[in-house]
């Protein structure tokens, strides 16, 4: 029987268990995926290693941590200093990141994007970033503060705290900032968001399972729009893919986890 985890804090909320779980059982895969309240990041690699695990996932506020805990870092992971999955390949800790293409594949609805906002500068918004510029979509980055927008002025995004935002036009606007998450903040201010709202197609939240304050605000305003629960289906099946190595086929996963949505 193989050993998988989710490690964040918080993690009750997580539905990985359950998505992962849904495959390992429909296919008879030997696994079991369960979930870890980490609080001191810095003791991510010894936890995974004392637990026996094969592979976790990551999620706030871990991953740039879970990044400086791999032994080899691998693809788009290793341009985005971003780790949301790991593996255990030999007693190495072997890290990727899955949150990005997840993200891609929630978002193919939309259709054709070419100019986008994220609101929030932390990990999420790293790998989401990195991989809309590698598609050639404009990037527009805000954070309530200035200390982590450095690295997205230097890959080439445009970039500004709440201080010094001036408003544009996009075609798709990014929550992923944790406010809403467990509590009913929204990711900037009111005044801010209401005026940001009028130029844009599309929103889209990372946060899934609950209508957060700020996709409230979108439906208001009769922007469509979605929660993070395709992005969240996206990345598992990516990380599932990963964790099974080839045992199982790709297009078997999805249909499993899928299911595990309307459970
Ligand atoms: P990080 O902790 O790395 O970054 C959080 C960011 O949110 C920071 O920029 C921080 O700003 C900002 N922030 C936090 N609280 C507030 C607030 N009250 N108001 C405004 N800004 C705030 O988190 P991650 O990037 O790892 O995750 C972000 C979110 O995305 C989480 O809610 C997570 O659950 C979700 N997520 C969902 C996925 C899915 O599959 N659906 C996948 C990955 C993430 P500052 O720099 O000023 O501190």
């Amino acid at each position: 029987m193989r050993l998988f985890a989710i490690f964040g804090d918080p993690v009750s909320h997580s539905r990985s268990p359950l998505m992962h779980n849904s495959v390992f059982k429909a296919l008879n895969y030997k696994a079991c995926y369960t979930r870890v309240n980490l609080v001191d990041g810095s003791k991510l690699k010894e936890t995974f290693f004392a637990l026996k695990l094969s592979g976790a996932n990551v999620t706030v506020p871990h991953k740039e941590e879970a990044f400086r805990a791999c032994d080899e870092v691998r693809g788009f992971a290793k341009t985005v200093g971003v780790v949301n999955t790991l593996i255990n390949e030999n007693g190495k800790l072997i890290g990727y990141n899955t949150d990005a293409d997840g993200f891609m594949f929630a978002i193919e609805e939309f259709g054709s994007i070419q100019k986008v906002l994220i609101l929030g500068a932390g990990g999420t918004a790293k790998a989401l970033a990195s991989r809309f510029l590698q598609d050639g979509i404009k990037v527009s980055v805000l954070n309530r503060s200035e200390k982590r927008l450095s690295y997205f002025s230097e890959i080439g995004c445009e970039i500004s705290s709440w201080d010094s935002y001036k408003s544009k036009d996009y075609d798709l606007v990014v929550n992923t900032t944790s406010a809403g998450l467990k509590d009913e903040e929204l990711p900037a201010p009111k005044e801010m968001l209401e005026e940001i709202l009028t130029k844009t197609s599309f929103v889209a939240d990372a946060i899934y399972g609950k209508l957060t304050p700020f996709l409230t605000l979108a439906k208001e305003h009769n922007i469509t729009y979605k929660d993070g629960a395709d992005m969240l289906l996206g990345q598992g099946i990516l990380a599932n893919k990963l964790f099974v190595n080839k045992e199982l086929n790709k297009k078997d996963i999805k249909t499993h986890m899928q299911r595990s949505f309307e459970l």
